[in-house]
């Protein structure tokens, strides 16, 4: 796993790596090191998906690794609650403190502890394996980890069973490719590439979205829906396809059940109705519809932005109706593409051991609504162990995540690489390493090749592995169990659920798995449904009270409701180019490169609200306010605004960012997910620049 390369400079070595960040891509890494010390990181060629191309953030992965606000020690709190002033304490206190103020809770109610945690690394290992296990022999709560891709998931399993999505290596040999709440250039740029290769080809790019993101911009055609209306969009597209006779019947008959059903549920979804929801217009739902019905391969990427709504669910279920209605699922370019995970069936039970409940049953707390969960959860949440994750910044209505966080009663430990927003609150701060310096395997999402890490340097200071951590943690609390004693590389070795050989693995670098590359997986059915076939009529979902059938659920937050009297835009907060989820935002290049916090607001809608390019606006809703320098563009269609995100709260001026405005007392209609993209703000004028700037 570690060699020297013909033509590399004297004495530096090559470790390969896994990029471990929350992007479908997982790029196989090259990681040059010399003396113990990582020169730089680059992609490897050989690696087919990623093909040696690394995006601008991991670029820079060592700038990151060896940032000088790494947490390289223990840290015990002295300020209060959110100050983020702490002392430096050695491990063993650090351990001995956190398995003292954890005992003695659990020896009350051990559900009185909450683990949080989610994609800060991707990793099967450093991620819910000895710390599930810590937390299934504690006897913990259970934390339901919804906070990104459940409500779009259900939706997709619900119509095709497990996201098993079109292999991005052949992505390139489709005519037509629908980008659906997918700015591919920041959040899948490896399937760009092929959308590239497509239209240089020929192919047509078409983007639904309703900002004119990186991506819509270089796509044919951009369709700027409103928020929160994809699934109404997709019932009039099937409306056009199944009225004009567009539909692949021998396809149908052989591989999907409900149609039927299906033709007279849509009847009623005409171009005009959904245009007057969508906020689009009949030509394009027409156009699309013909063009997506008559291209071959067309292919659909869909991503998790539009599943953030009330109907999220549901959205996503109606958009995987479509490949099946018009055959496109018997091209290996065609179908639906919004993730690959379903393709490994990995063995959670092996790597978190829920036998160590030893049938007790706690009870689980939705990691969407942890504000809440803080203020009021019964039993009481006394104790958090936070890991991989930051929901001070991430999670949803972040007023009230703070103030839970706050509580002077609350015993938090935090497993970090930096000091977060989330740290700011921890009573004790565990130093994590970076993926550099820990072995780890990682299940991509964008693609059909499990990426195995292997440690390149050492760690830096005294940080150490999240399973070193929890080993530590265990044995402090007397948790004997063989288990606690496992080894990264026996916890990777178990973490698929087939035959295969992580040593082997990980001097390769990768491993595919599943059906090889250019095999259309459904062209003769074979869905992971109950039925087998694709359920356009879902049995599953009417027992589960959703409805059998592809429906529209409109936003809570609708522009054509009540409170859009008092708060008429709709506001989206999608990732900004040069951050990952709330990862990157402390590294000085990459936040030098998004700017400041700021809001896209459309010409009309800033005119109607004396709102200058450049200037401050305040943006609000019930639930709070912050201030971001206003962009005024087109890129957001009217009655839109856009803040890219997610930022660090204290890095932004007013220390403050979008989740004080998303809400957290509703979820999604099925996956129990967050309604980030559910949101209705007002804007005005805040103040000039210069009297900020004067006064920060
Ligand atoms: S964030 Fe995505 S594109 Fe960037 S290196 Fe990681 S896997 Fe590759």
């Amino acid at each position: 796993m570690i060699r020297a390369r013909d033509g590399e400079a004297a004495g530096v070595s090559i470790v390969k790596g896994a990029c471990p960040h929350d992007c479908p891509d997982t790029c196989a890494l090259e990681v040059h090191v010399k003396d113990g010390v990582a020169l730089k990181v680059s992609g490897s060629a050989a690696h087919a998906p990623t093909a040696g191309v690394l995006c601008t953030k991991v670029a820079r992965y060592t700038e990151r690794t060896y940032h000088p606000d790494r947490l390289l020690h223990p840290l015990r709190r002295v300020g209060r609650k959110g100050e983020g002033r702490f002392e430096r304490i050695g491990w063993e206190e650090a351990i001995a403190t956190v398995a003292a103020r954890l005992s003695a809770i659990a020896a009350e109610d051990p559900e009185q502890i909450l683990p949080y945690s989610y994609a800060g690394t991707m990793g099967l290992v450093q991620g819910e394996s000895m710390s599930q296990r810590f937390f299934h022999r504690l006897g913990g709560s259970l934390l339901e980890r919804t906070i990104c891709a459940s409500a779009g998931t259900a939706g997709h399993k619900l119509t095709l069973g497990p996201s098993i999505g079109v292999d991005v290596e052949v992505a390139d040999q489709a005519k037509l490719i629908v980008f659906w709440g997918c700015n591919a250039i920041t959040s899948s740029v490896h399937f760009w590439a092929r959308a590239q290769e497509a239209k240089r080809r020929g192919a047509t790019l078409i983007a639904i979205d309703p900002y004119r993101s990186l991506t819509a911009e270089k796509c044919h055609e951009h369709i700027a829906l409103l928020p929160g209306t994809d699934g109404a969009l997709a019932l009039g597209l099937m409306h056009v396809i199944v009225r004009d006779d567009l539909v692949d019947h021998d396809y149908v008959t052989r591989h999907s059940v409900g149609f039927d059903e299906l033709r007279e549920r849509v009847s009623g979804w005409t171009p005009t109705r959904v245009a007057g929801i969508c906020g689009v217009s009949e030509h394009e739902i027409e156009s699309l519809a013909r063009r997506y019905a008559t291209t071959r391969p067309a292919l659909i990427r869909a991503n998790y932005g539009l599943q953030r709504v009330k109907g999220g669910g549901m959205a996503m279920r109606n958009i995987a109706c479509l490949p099946a209605l018009t055959g496109a699922f018997r091209d290996a370019a065609g179908g639906m593409f919004l993730a690959t995970s379903g393709n490994f069936t990995i063995d959670n039970t092996a790597l978190s051991r829920p036998d160590l409940l030893h049938g007790r049953m706690p009870r689980t707390v939705n990691m969407s609504s942890i504000g809440r969960a803080l203020a009021d959860a019964s039993p009481p949440i006394r104790a958090m162990v936070v890991y991989n994750s930051n929901p001070v910044a991430v999670a949803p209505d972040s007023v009230r995540v703070a103030a839970g966080f706050a509580r002077e009663d609350l015993f938090t430990v935090v497993l970090e690489q930096f000091g977060t927003d989330t740290v700011d609150y921890a009573d004790i701060v565990l130093p994590a390493t970076t993926q550099l310096e820990h072995l780890d395997i990682v299940r991509p999402y964008g693609h059909y090749y499990m990426v195995a890490n292997n440690p390149a340097i050492q760690p830096l200071g005294e940080a150490k592995p999240n399973t070193e951590i929890f080993r530590l943690l265990a044995a402090a609390m007397g948790f004997e169990d063989a288990c606690f004693r496992d080894s990264d590389e026996a916890l990777a070795q178990s973490a698929l659920a087939e035959d295969w050989d992580f040593t082997a693995v990980r001097a390769v670098g990768w491993k595919r798995i599943g059906a090889p590359a250019g095999t259309a997986r459904f062209a003769a059915g074979g869905f992971g449904t109950p039925s087998g076939k694709v359920e356009f009529y879902s049995a599953e979902a009417a027992a589960a009270g959703l409805g059998p059938l592809p429906d529209y659920i409109p936003p809570l937050e609708d522009t054509r409701s009540e409170l859009a009297k008092r708060f008429p835009l709709a506001m989206i907060s999608p990732p900004a180019r040069h951050f990952l989820n709330s990862s990157f935002v402390n590294v000085t290049s990459l936040r030098a490169a998004e700017g400041e916090p700021c809001l896209d607001i459309h010409p009309d809608d800033a005119r109607a609200r004396g709102v200058a390019d450049e200037s401050y606006v305040r943006v609000f809703n019930d639930r709070g306010s912050l201030t971001l320098r206003a962009r005024v563009t087109d890129r957001a269609r009217r009655g839109v605004v856009v803040a890219l995100s997610v930022w660090w709260k204290k890095l932004a001026r007013d220390g403050k960012n979008a989740n004080e405005l998303t809400r957290s007392d509703a979820l999604t209609d099925m996956g129990k997910a967050p309604l980030f993209y559910d949101c209705l703000v007002q804007v005005e004028p805040a103040y000039a620049a210069q009297t900020l700037e004067a006064a920060t």
